[in-house]
């Protein structure tokens, strides 16, 4: 018997990604595996249903695919549609919604959440927030360079000299690098600034300044702790400074499992001159800046602060190619024989498990859903 690998479309509002892109498809087929594509699934990313060949189209995949590849979490409606023992590999976020979890966990659905893949050098080719974090900062560059009154570049034209845009990045992990290389090849000046200490070599290889003081704060497996209150007061108002001689801010502070940083106040936005632009990437999680209306644009004494949701999925074809990448590289190893082979002993496998055997075996979702439960 084949393995069945099912992709069905996503159904969360203006989720243009896919979970399978033809050319990964081709690779799938080519370990055996029987592949079926809920019909229209691939069209938000420009991917007809023709364009998958050797791809079975069918009104609905879940009853009968024993490995389910999606991009956005699925409802708790589309897990009933699973049958029992199925394997799901997906973002999960498994900190949002216990119910999901719960009923994952009831209909004894096999779930990874990629999220939770560990960020090991073995894993790297399967590290989707990274693939999708260089999607967001690439795009929240253009996004500030097209809501800004001014030029990036510097331009030497017939009617005079026009200075370089100054762009300040706040969260210089992958998303803020992306953001740094992009808007200096747009020919902005550039500064930038993060918690980690180890970002630094990494900002000033791609040409720009980092900002210093000091305030750092090293967390567990690269990540950056939280900082404490005292701690955030003083990046506030050192940041200030620098927030108010940007012309574009382009914020991507994020701590794991946490609301996004407060980093940029009110009085921080007061000091920005009519026509700056804040592009507040974390609007998912919170905002960095007090102001930051998640999925809107607003107008602040002539500063434009916009909290966009779901970047990725504005760039559907390359976040759709490089996510269904990654699911390969981690679905791949498993699958024996054209049958799906679980070794538990892998701890890729095991630490990217949310829910198995009618257990909840992440700790930590655990932990949450038992206390939502009480
Ligand atoms: P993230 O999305 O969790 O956070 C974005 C950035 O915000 C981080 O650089 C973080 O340090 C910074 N930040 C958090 N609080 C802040 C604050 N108060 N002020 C300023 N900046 C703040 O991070 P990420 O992009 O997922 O990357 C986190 C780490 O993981 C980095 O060290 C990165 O190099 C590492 N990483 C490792 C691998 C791997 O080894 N396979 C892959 C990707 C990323």
């Amino acid at each position: 018997m084949s393995i069945g690998v099912g992709v069905p479309k996503e159904t969360v509002a203006g989720e243009r990604r896919v979970a399978l892109v033809p050319s990964v498809a081709d690779r799938l087929l080519k370990l055996n595996a029987v592949v079926v594509l809920e019909t229209g699934a691939g069209a938000g990313a420009f991917f007809a249903d023709d364009a998958y060949a050797g791809v079975r189209t069918v009104s609905s995949v879940y009853g009968a695919a024993d490995v389910i590849l999606k991009v956005q979490p699925p409802s708790v409606q589309e897990v009933g549609l699973m049958r029992e023992g199925t394997c799901l590999i997906s973002f999960l976020a498994p900190w949002r919604e216990p119910e999901r979890v719960k009923r994952l966990r009831d209909r004894k659905i096999t779930s990874f959440a990629m999220e939770l893949i560990p960020r090991i050098a073995r894993a790297q080719a399967m590290d989707a927030l990274s693939s999708q974090a260089a999607v967001c900062g690439y795009r929240g560059a253009l996004m500030g360079a097209e809501l800004s009154g001014r030029f990036f570049p510097m331009l030497t034209t017939a009617a005079g000299t026009i200075r370089p845009a100054t762009v300040l990045i706040i969260g210089a992990g992958v998303a803020g690098l992306h953001a740094i290389a992009t808007a200096r090849r747009l020919g902005a000046v550039v500064e930038a600034y993060d918690v980690r200490a180890a970002a630094k070599d990494q900002v000033i290889s791609l040409g720009a300044k980092f900002v210093e003081f000091d305030v750092k704060a090293e967390g567990a497996g690269g990540y950056a702790r939280e900082l404490t209150k005292e701690e955030a007061q003083t990046q506030q108002e050192v940041l200030a400074h620098h927030i108010g001689g940007a012309d574009v801010v382009i914020s991507t502070a994020a701590v794991p499992g946490r609301p996004a940083p407060l980093i940029i106040t009110e009085a921080a936005v007061a000091l920005m001159r009519p026509g700056s632009v804040i592009v507040d990437l974390v609007a998912d999680s919170g905002g960095n800046c007090a102001l930051t209306r998640p999925g809107t644009r607003i107008d602040h004494q002539g500063v434009t602060i916009y909290g966009p949701l779901n970047v990725p999925s504005t760039l559907p074809v390359d976040a759709s190619e490089m996510y269904a990448k990654n699911l390969f590289n981690f679905l791949s190893p498993m699958i024996k024989d054209g049958e799906l082979h679980l070794n538990w002993d892998d701890e890729v496998i095991a630490r990217s498990a949310l829910t198995r055997d009618g257990k909840i075996v992440h700790e930590p979702t655990r932990a949450v859903v038992e206390r939502t439960a009480a």
